[in-house]
């Protein structure tokens, strides 16, 4: 059991996770990058094996398949912040506030 913070669903039993637009730490905003658009991921079949959401639908944030709008990258490896999980991020320190007051 897993609830995803985002759309505050059960993860297996959603078909998606919210659209609505990405905002960074920092405010700027990107589409999120739905199951199957990832680079490099080809015609996925079937519910994504981590989230278990559908092909062409939202990766409910923290699966380990979701790429990151801003680098296209792994999202949870890539290590932009998300607006809303600062408080979460293991590496979250006064490193990053102070790349954020700059
Ligand atoms: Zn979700
Ligand atoms: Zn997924
Ligand atoms: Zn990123």
């Amino acid at each position: 059991m897993a609830i995803c913070r985002y759309c505050e669903s059960e993860m297996q039993s959603t078909h998606s996770c919210v659209d609505t637009p990405i905002v960074m730490v920092d405010g700027t905003t990107y589409p999120p990058v739905r199951y199957g658009e990832e680079i490099g991921w080809r015609h996925p079949k079937g519910r994504c094996g981590d989230c278990g959401v559908l092909p062409g639908r939202v990766h409910h944030h923290g699966c380990d398949v979701e790429h990151c709008p801003r680098c296209l990258r792994q999202a949870i490896t890539c290590g932009c912040l998300w607006r809303g999980e600062e408080h979460l991020a293991d590496d979250w320190d006064e490193e990053w506030e102070a790349r954020l007051l700059r």
